[in-house]
């Protein structure tokens, strides 16, 4: 489902910052992959890069059979839209919106009309559990709730990719875990092909399959067929 080879990535400026080194890195349809460094490593640039939300140098990206380069801001958009769902550490919600406004808006830019949308919408609010919080803003909600209005919003135009950047790291040790357990079932039992960012190595067990990246380079990849032994736990409880 994602190839990259050799991708590199210059920020430019004063002081050009030559961020990603040549990343080769392959994800298979149905993976749940995490990509774990140190602030600064170059995650979020490699994210943004898979996520069609930044462009690169040189190299290759292939997802879904489409080669990544130069495409029009529209048709980027376009496949952005169809192909992926993102999650954000600051869940990136819009404040001035209720929950169930937050979740019905992709399919308000694919041109879903508003009965279907709100009906969709309400449905993956259930699924998280959400219902009772539908008509809620983001500042009336806690950080789990409103990460999981979040991953609905991501859900909704169903999405074969999620990408999720440390989507834990504004959330406490608990819900957390719950987090990690949603994404986890979500691969299990709907076959997403997800990648995650994370400095926690916590998070990056839930997964099975740790990328390292350091300076903008990939070192060991490991296999986690170990992954229901992590610290976590394996219904959310701490061992
Ligand atoms: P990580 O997510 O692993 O913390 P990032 O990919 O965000 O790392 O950043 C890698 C490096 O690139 C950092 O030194 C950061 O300051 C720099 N950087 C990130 N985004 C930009 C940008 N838009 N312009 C210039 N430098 C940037
Ligand atoms: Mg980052």
């Amino acid at each position: 489902m994602i190839h990259l080879k050799d991708i590199n990535k210059t920020y430019q400026g004063a002081q050009p910052l030559h961020v990603l080194k040549g990343i080769s890195l392959d994800i298979a349809e149905g993976e749940f992959v995490s990509i774990m460094g140190a602030s600064g490593s170059g995650k979020s640039t490699l994210l943004n890069i898979l996520g069609i939300l930044d462009n690169y140098d040189s190299g290759e990206y292939v997802l879904g059979g489409t080669l990544i380069k130069d495409l029009s801001e529209s048709r980027a958009a376009a496949y952005r839209n169809r192909m992926i769902g993102f999650i954000f550490q600051s869940f990136n919600l819009i404040g001035f919106k209720t929950a169930v406004e937050n979740v019905e808006l992709p399919l308000f830019y694919q041109g879903v009309g508003r009965r279907k949308r709100h009906q969709m919408a309400m449905e993956y609010l259930e699924r998280l559990g959400l219902l009772p919080w539908a008509e809620h803003y983001p500042n009336e909600m806690s950080g789990g709730q409103k990460q999981r209005v979040a991953i609905a919003r991501a859900l909704i135009t169903q999405p074969r990719l999620i990408l999720a950047d440390e989507p834990t790291g504004a959330l406490d040790s608990k819900t957390s875990v719950e987090v990690m357990q949603l994404l986890k079932q979500l691969n299990a039992e709907e076959h997403k092909t997800i990648v995650v960012v994370t400095h926690e190595s916590g998070v990056a067990n839930e997964t099975n399959k740790i990328v390292h990246i350091k300076d903008g380079i990939i070192g060991r990849i490991e296999e986690n067929l170990d992954h229901h032994a992590s610290p976590f736990g394996i219904n959310g409880v701490m061992k």
